[in-house]
C-alpha cells in the first residue's frame, strides 16, 4: 500500500510521524473520509467545504497548493493501489504539525502534517439485508462537534460500547434528543416524515446526510430538521443512519427491541437504492471527463 506523506508516496509501514505531532500529542487535527467509487471521488468538494471549515475552526493554516492538491493526489493514490473498480474510500487527516509539546499553537509557519492513504471498502450489504443493531446512549462530546477532528475519544467509547452489545451503532443522546451516531447522522421516518437533527454544534454535518435530504426531496418525501425524541424513538416506523462507509444503513433494533416490524422499511431501501444509484451515475461521468 502506498501513502502520502508530507509530499511524498511511500509504503505504508514507511510513513511515520515524529512523536511531536500534535496529532499524537492533542489530537489537534481534523480528518475527512470520501468514498470513491471505479477511483473516482464521490462529492469531493462537499468533503473539502468541510474540511476548509475544520482547518479554519481550529486555526490551522494550509497552504493554497496543499489543499488544491488533495484531490489529485487522492486519486493517485486509488490509481497506484489497485483501486480504480469499486468501493473504496480516502482517509485525509491534517494536524497542527510537529512541535515542541506546549498547549498553546505552535509559532506560525509551523507547517501541518498531511496524510492520506485509500482503502478498498467493504460496503455492508449483508448487514443491511436484515437490516442493523443499534443502543442509544448519552452523548458526552464536546460542544462543536460539528468540526471533524482526529479527537475522537467520546466516539470510540460509545462504538465500542456498541460492539460489546453486538450492535452496529450507538445513537447518541442529549437533552433528551437524538443527536447523531458514534458516527454517522441518523435520520427517523415518523408519521411519514422523514426527520433529522438540524445542523448546528451539536452534529457533524454529514455528506451522506445531505445527500440523502437532497433524494428524499427529489423523491417527493416529506422531510425536517426537527430531531427525534427520546420518547419518540421507540415509536418510529423507520430509523436509519448515514454515513460515508455505510451508505443508508436500516436500523431495526434498539436496545435489544425490534423497531417497526423489525425488518428495513420501505424509505431506507428506496433511499439506499437511489443514492447507490447517485453515486454511481456521478463517479462514471467524473471518470469518463
Ligand atoms: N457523524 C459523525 C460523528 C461521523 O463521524 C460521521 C462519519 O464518520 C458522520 C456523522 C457521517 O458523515 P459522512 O456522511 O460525511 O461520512
Amino acid at each position: 500500500m502506498t501513502v502520502y506523506l508530507n509530499g511524498s508516496y511511500v509504503e505504508r509501514a514507511a510513513a511515520k510521524v515524529p512523536v511531536d505531532d500534535r496529532g499524537f500529542l492533542f489530537g489537534d487535527g481534523v480528518y475527512e473520509v470520501t468514498r470513491a467509487y471505479d477511483g473516482v471521488l464521490f462529492e469531493w468538494e462537499r468533503h473539502l467545504r468541510r474540511l476548509e471549515r475544520g482547518l479554519e475552526g481550529l486555526g490551522i493554516s494550509v497552504a493554497a497548493s496543499v489543499r488544491d492538491g488533495l484531490a489529485e493526489i487522492s486519486e493517485r493514490l486509488l490509481r497506484e493501489n489497485g483501486l480504480e473498480s469499486g468501493d473504496a474510500t480516502v482517509y485525509l487527516q491534517i494536524t497542527r504539525g510537529v512541535a515542541q509539546r506546549t498547549h498553546y499553537f505552535p509559532p506560525p509557519g509551523t507547517p501541518p502534517t498531511v496524510f492520506l492513504s485509500a482503502s478498498r471498502l467493504a460496503v455492508p450489504d449483508e448487514i443491511r439485508s436484515k437490516g442493523a443493531a443499534a443502543i442509544a446512549i448519552p452523548d458526552i462530546r464536546w460542544g462543536r462537534c460539528d468540526l471533524k477532528t482526529v479527537n475522537l475519544l467520546p466516539n470510540v467509547l460509545a462504538k465500542q460500547q456498541a460492539v460489546v452489545a453486538g450492535a452496529f451503532e450507538a445513537i447518541l443522546v442529549r437533552d433528551g434528543t437524538v443527536t447523531e451516531g458514534a458516527s454517522s447522522n441518523v435520520l427517523a421516518v415518523k408519521d411519514g416524515v422523514l426527520r433529522t437533527h438540524p445542523l448546528g454544534p451539536r452534529i457533524l454535518a454529514g455528506i451522506t446526510r445531505d445527500v440523502v435530504f437532497e433524494l428524499a426531496r427529489e423523491a417527493g418525501i416529506s422531510v425536517a430538521e426537527t430531531p427525534v425524541t427520546v420518547a419518540e424513538l421507540s415509536g418510529v416506523s423507520e430509523l436509519m443512519i448515514t454515513a460515508t462507509t455505510a451508505d443508508v444503513m436500516p436500523i431495526v433494533r434498539l436496545d435489544g427491541r425490534p423497531l417497526g416490524d423489525g425488518r428495513p422499511g420501505p424509505v431506507a431501501t428506496s433511499l439506499h437504492t437511489a443514492f447507490r444509484a447517485r453515486m454511481e451515475r456521478q463517479c462514471a461521468r467524473a471518470g469518463a471527463r
